[in-house]
């Protein structure tokens, strides 16, 4: 689960880490006054969504007088930004942080990852910052360093040290701020099961202090429960509005940018099948998982879901019938067709328990089911469907 740039920078803020003053407004009239209380003669307005590459987007403006930061603001709000992390659709800004403005000397990047691999939190960091880590990952991958935290020991003051020397930060001035800021941010990524949190720029300001200037943070959504407070920070308009649906119907859906709609039962299958469309050559609308006991409500509803994605062209319902009953899968199916009046050509694979009985259904319900033999079948068949369309 993501946050704004805002909530994130409260959230360091409580444990200390140095951020600029700011805070976010709604409205115009409320960005006028939070500058008005900040002081100063320079202030950052800032889109909040949750996406990155607003800088280049049109998101990120300074203004010099209280005037200017209405009328920033008043542009922001509601336009719609795209970013190369939003997608050409792009992103409605509904919320602007006022911040008073930085003199940047010099910026770095600083980020916390869990490493797959290793299964360890993982410190990514570099003396380029304020530009993408992707691009200097591909450009000049020695410029990045990474130190991998031992959970036993805690993020040691050596391996904070051997950072700042990484990032050119060799006097002891930085040296100390800098070692309180990774300390910081990595007992509040522990502390609230974050995944990732990325500080680009952190940024030595005019005078010398070492700042957070933006702040990205993404938690475990499994975590959630025990982290009452940073569930509070969750922004449904951020999120596909098909994942929040399915998630309240006991669905897990992710969204993709294939025409092929998958409905399947298990997460392994769901990305067997996915996998298996690949291999055909045809490309997934989505990850859904419908779960064991999937009730023909239920199907129902993951019908609906998947069929929400104007990009679908077909559907692939795959079930292993376990704790399932093939036959009531077929009778979810039927709903499904007759109350949503499905167009679209549907391959359907059944296995397990009482999957005769569940082929018979289909078979006799005179809908124009594609049936499929296998996994492999059913893959095949789905491509060729849309294939055919589209040619
Ligand atoms: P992003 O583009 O979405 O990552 O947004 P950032 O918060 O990183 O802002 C983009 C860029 O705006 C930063 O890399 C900085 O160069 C610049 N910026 C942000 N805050 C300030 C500030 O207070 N003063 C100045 N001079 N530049 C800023
Ligand atoms: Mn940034």
């Amino acid at each position: 689960m993501n946050i704004h740039e805002y909530q994130a920078k409260e959230l360091l803020r409580s444990y200390g880490v140095p951020v600029p003053a700011g805070n976010v407004a709604f409205s115009d009239a409320q960005a006028y006054s939070i500058a008005e209380e900040l002081g100063g003669d320079r202030w950052v307005v800032k889109a909040q969504i949750h996406a990155g590459g607003r800088g280049k987007a049109g998101g990120v403006k300074v203004a010099r007088s209280l005037d200017e930061v209405r009328k920033i603001a008043d542009e922001m709000i509601g336009m719609t930004l795209v970013t190369h992390q939003t997608g050409p659709r792009g992103r409605v800004v509904k919320r602007v942080l006022i911040e008073e403005a930085s003199d940047i000397v010099d910026e770095f990047y600083l980020g916390f990852v869990i490493d797959r691999a290793s299964q360890r939190i993982t410190i990514v960091a570099s003396a380029e910052g304020g530009v993408e880590i992707e691009e200097v990952a591909k450009r000049n991958p020695q410029a990045i360093i990474k130190e991998t935290i031992d959970p036993a020991i805690g993020l040691a003051d050596f391996q904070c040290r051997k950072v700042a020397a990484a990032m050119g930060l060799r006097d002891k001035e930085r040296m100390t701020q800098l070692v309180r800021i990774m300390k910081r941010i990595y007992r509040c990524f522990r502390d609230k099961d974050a995944l990732q949190a990325e500080i680009n720029p952190l940024a030595q300001v005019d005078g010398g202090k070492l700042i957070c200037l933006d702040a990205k943070f993404n938690f475990d959504t499994n975590a959630l429960y025990r982290h009452p407070d940073v569930n509070e920070l969750r922004d449904l308009d951020e999120e596909d509005p098909k994942e929040v649906e399915a998630s309240g119907h006991g669905l897990n859906y992710i969204a993709l940018d294939g025409d092929i709609g998958c409905i399947v039962n298990g997460a392994g299958l769901a990305m067997a099948t996915m996998d298996a469309i690949t291999l055909h050559g045809g490309r997934p609308a989505n990850f859904l998982d419908v779960g064991g006991g999937a009730s023909p409500e239920k199907v129902t509803n993951a019908c609906r879901i998947v069929m929400e994605d104007p990009n679908v062209k077909a559907l692939l319902v795959n079930i292993f019938a376990g704790i399932n009953r093939c036959d009531w899968i077929a009778t979810g199916l039927i709903q499904a067709y007759q109350t949503l009046n499905i167009e679209l050509p549907m391959v359907v694979r059944l296995a397990g328990t009482n999957v005769e009985e569940g082929r018979k259904i289909l078979e006799e319900s005179g809908l124009p089911f594609v049936q499929a033999a296998n996994l492999d079948d059913a893959a095949a068949k789905a491509v060729a469907t849309v294939k055919g369309e589209s040619a």
